[in-house]
């Protein structure tokens, strides 16, 4: 029997339909959510992955304020960018599209984003406040993967997790929210020998290595629940995710699929983490 396929779409549509409830109670109160997106240069992906923040931003009720800035645009000036956004009370959530230009100091443009509206989790005060258990606005694809994990009914308490990837944007940040939620993780990574007899061990696999179907079927234990986080373009310029689909499905428990799983579902805690923001700063 095949694995059950958790749909992150159809899931990603549900949240922001949520979303749009919690938004239109704010807007009640006299608050229309809004968020800036800083999209530096013209890489076609980023535009390709603003685009959609700003349709689902649409859809759920909240107002955006689009920031293009060119390829040459400067430390100094992304700094003051950020400030001004800082400051603008009708921005509720900044995001700043990655990767920036190779010349712009990346972590100094994201620490300077006020943690209040730091929708994307990643300075280090969310970092940290995660940590320590208390997630002000957490890292949105870890969330989408662990909201996907209890909309689908799979148990975490208790289980063995296993996180392949260590980035702080999605794999510590996820094994964090297992821990949080009582699994007892392991979190791999490229230096990790013998990675297979880890992950077969796993009743839930998250896979963010960003390495095309490196995620075999012998890799995952029989009735595990998989979570693929990579986005990888193939020669033929088909996204395929870290899982081999075809196969893992036929062995695990659950599955998502790439494209239409963790990807919308990141789209949607984005929303989820501009609406909370708005709650919090206008209350
Ligand atoms: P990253 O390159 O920062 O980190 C990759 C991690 O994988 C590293 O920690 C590395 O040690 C580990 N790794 C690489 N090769 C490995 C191997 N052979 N075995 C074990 N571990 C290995 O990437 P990232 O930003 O964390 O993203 C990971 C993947 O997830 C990418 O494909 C990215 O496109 C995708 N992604 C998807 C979403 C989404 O919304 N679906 C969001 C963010 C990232």
């Amino acid at each position: 029997m095949g694995a059950i396929i958790i749909d992150g779409a159809a899931m990603a549509r549900q949240v922001l339909e949520e979303q749009k409830s919690a938004a239109g109670l704010l807007a009640q109160r006299g608050c229309v959510p809004g968020l800036a997106v800083v999209l530096v240069g013209d890489d076609p992906a980023s535009a390709v992955y603003v685009r959609s923040k700003e349709r689902a931003c649409r859809e759920a009720g909240v107002s955006t304020f689009d920031t293009r800035l060119p390829a040459a645009t400067t430390t100094a000036e992304m700094l003051e960018k950020i400030d001004a956004l800082n400051n603008d009370v009708r921005v509720h959530g900044i995001l700043v599209q990655l990767p920036l230009p190779a010349h712009i100091d990346a972590v100094t443009v994201l620490q300077h984003i006020d943690p209040a509206k730091d929708v994307d989790g990643f300075t280090w005060r969310s970092l940290g406040a995660l940590l320590d258990g208390h997630a002000l606005l957490a890292p949105c694809t870890p969330s989408g993967c662990m909201l996907m994990l209890e909309r689908a009914g799979v148990p975490v308490a208790g289980r063995q997790a296993v996180v392949i990837g260590r980035s702080s944007i999605v794999g510590k940040p996820a094994a964090l929210m297992l821990l949080q939620r009582n699994a007892t993780v392991t979190i791999c990574h490229s230096r990790t020998p013998e990675l297979a007899a880890i992950t077969r061990a796993a009743d839930i696999l998250i896979c963010a290595a960003g390495k095309p179907r490196m995620v075999t079927a012998d890799m995952v234990k029989p009735g595990a629940a998989v979570i693929d986080v990579g986005i990888n373009r193939l020669p033929d310029g088909k996204l395929c995710g870290d899982v081999d689909y075809d196969a893992v499905q036929e062995r695990a428990g659950w599955i998502t699929p790439v494209p239409g799983g963790v990807g919308p579902m990141t789209v949607a805690m984005v929303i989820a983490n501009v609406i909370a923001a708005a709650g919090r700063l206008t209350s």
